[in-house]
């Protein structure tokens, strides 16, 4: 199910119609930190709603922390604010996300075209999962319900690698034992020595079982 966008009423709709009808040039990502009552006011309500219909759930890792502290949640520009001024506060562009996908992302490219000028509102104008207007689990996905996060589209990889979601593997790799990379390694070269299809497709098939084993021992 796609999100919720956030919706300005009010005083909040007057604090973002100041920014909107700045010119250009005036615009800046700096505006987003201005130490202002009318924009603090404006992020606490952005937060809270994407707190609520993200039920306090990163869009981009998933991983749930449930903390009624603010500050361990950052609200997230989908395209970065300091290169990209003129979406600031566009509703489809915000979401909250981990401190750590956030800053793994910081500032990366998300655009197919980065010289847009006119919010892009469609799936195929960018290249990592837009959590507006892409469904995640068609893109990527999780084994065994883990943290290890495979790609399965283009968008879906390019995710992965912006915002840094392997930064779980090397606890799972803590598990791995020695012993299961041997044995994959002896598997291997077995293969190699196989004569017939038949022998490949039986070696292939101890090789899953065994690699299944050694997977679940970690993950577990
Ligand atoms: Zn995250």
């Amino acid at each position: 199910m796609l999100l919720k966008a956030v919706e300005y009423e009010g005083e909040l709709q007057d604090t973002v119609k100041a920014y909107t009808d700045l010119d250009e040039t005036s615009k800046s990502g700096d505006y987003w930190d201005k130490k202002d009552a009318d924009i603090k006011k404006l992020k606490k309500h952005i937060k809270q709603h994407y707190l609520v219909v993200q039920d306090y759930t990163c869009v981009y890792c998933k991983q749930k922390i449930i903390v009624t502290h603010g500050m361990a949640w950052d609200i997230e520009h989908i395209i970065p604010k300091s290169p990209y001024p003129k979406f600031l506060f566009e509703e489809e562009n915000l979401v909250i996300a981990c401190k750590d996908c956030n800053g793994t992302k910081k500032n990366k490219h998300v655009l197919v075209n980065k010289k847009r000028k006119t919010f892009p509102k469609n799936s195929k104008d960018y290249i990592i999962v837009h959590p507006h207007f892409d469904v995640y689990d068609e893109h990527i996905g999780r084994l065994a319900d883990s943290k290890i996060y495979v790609g399965n589209t283009p968008k879906g990889i390019e995710t992965v690698l912006i915002c840094g979601l392997h930064r779980f593997l090397p606890k799972y790799a803590e598990n791995l034992s020695l012993d299961s990379s041997k044995r994959a390694q002896e598997f291997a070269n077995t293969m190699n020595e196989a004569k017939t299809k038949e022998e490949t497709f039986f070696i292939m098939a101890l090789m899953k079982k065994d690699l299944e084993q050694a997977m679940n021992n970690m993950l577990s």
